[in-house]
């Protein structure tokens, strides 16, 4: 069985090699997200609970328990292109734009044995250069942060909106009605 896949990985490391040399990704390395990450969750957190009337962004257009976690940008980053990495491997399962985010994009991973779907909210539409089916390796990156308060995040501020939902469902609600359904989410700073 070792002899078997030790052979099947070489002809399929001969096979790649040529492509494979153009990419430079480093595997089994530390999560890279994005710059600075985890100094970037000040507003919005997993789980939050927010209206109109009592949100930490305002204006907020939004209720409900927040299924993923914001990264915020800095003040002097308004104008400045920040890239935004696969925090796994997986295919690429939806790119689009979408309503309450602007461009998305939500690939399929493996989390502890268990399929999951990650989604990366107000990405700047243009800058994501994959098609669905293509494999993206963890800290690959994707694209952009769209332009604040453009229809590239459609209307919202500058910033990444990180979502991990449980099971192979596409899954695009920002928020859900009820705590409960905070369950078929995972907090993403597990991994940081
Ligand atoms: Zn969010």
């Amino acid at each position: 069985m070792f002899l078997k896949l030790f052979s099947l990985s070489l002809i399929i490391g001969f096979g790649f090699l040529g492509s494979a040399l153009n990419f430079e990704i480093p595997t089994n390395s530390e999560l890279f997200l994005m710059e600075q990450a985890e100094e970037r969750v000040t507003k919005k957190p997993f789980g939050l609970y927010v209206s109109p009337s009592d949100s930490p962004v305002s204006p907020e257009r939004f209720s409900g328990y927040h299924t993923g976690v914001d990264f915020e940008v800095f003040e002097d980053e308004r104008d400045v292109e920040i890239s935004i990495h696969a925090i796994c491997e997986g295919k690429v399962r939806f790119v689009d734009w979408v309503s309450g985010y602007g461009g998305v994009l939500i690939q399929d991973c493996i989390f502890d044995g268990l399929p999951v779907t990650v989604l990366y909210g107000h990405l700047q539409p243009s800058s994501i250069p994959y098609k669905i089916d293509e494999l993206l390796q963890k800290n690959q990156m994707i694209g952009v942060l769209g332009e604040g308060f453009t229809r590239e995040t459609d209307g919202e501020r500058k910033h990444l909106h990180l979502a991990i939902h449980r099971g192979e469902q596409l899954e695009f609600k920002g928020y859900t009605f009820s705590e409960s359904g905070l369950e078929s989410w995972l907090d993403p700073l597990f991994l940081f």
